[in-house]
């Protein structure tokens, strides 16, 4: 655990989330700041910095959080319909928390390019 990381403080449950999945490395909850109907956010238990780090760190996690995000998708109802995941990374994207997450978006049309 990161100290002053939030999410690795939402991992450890010392700030509350609401909790929709998880998996033995995964974990996943509602996003606070909802863009969709449906806005999950699925991380790492462990602290991993983004997408970069999460590629090079142990064998299956990468795999692991694409599953739990569309198992996420599957309860939510969206993935008939469609999803999205996200994966912000670096400033350029808009990064904010520096704990890799995945946005799971869906439960509206979504439109493309986003905005
Ligand atoms: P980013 O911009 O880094 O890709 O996304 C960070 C996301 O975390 C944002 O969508 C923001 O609304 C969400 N977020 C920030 N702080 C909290 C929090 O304390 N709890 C939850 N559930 N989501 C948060
Ligand atoms: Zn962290």
């Amino acid at each position: 655990m990161v100290t002053d990381c939030l999410f690795c403080k939402i991992a450890a449950n010392e700030i509350p989330a609401e909790l929709v999945y998880e998996t033995e490395r995964t974990l996943a909850f509602r996003d606070v700041n909802p863009q969709a109907p449906t806005h999950v956010l699925v991380i790492t238990k462990a602290h991993h910095a983004d997408a970069a780090a999460l590629a090079e760190a142990d064998e299956g996690l990468a795999d692991e959080v694409v599953k739990t995000a569309h198992a996420v998708a599957v309860r939510e109802g969206t993935a008939e319909s469609g999803y999205r995941l996200v994966f912000n990374t670096g400033p350029a994207a808009g990064q904010t928390v520096p704990h890799v997450h995945c946005h799971v978006l869906g439960g509206r049309d979504l439109g493309w390019p986003p905005g």
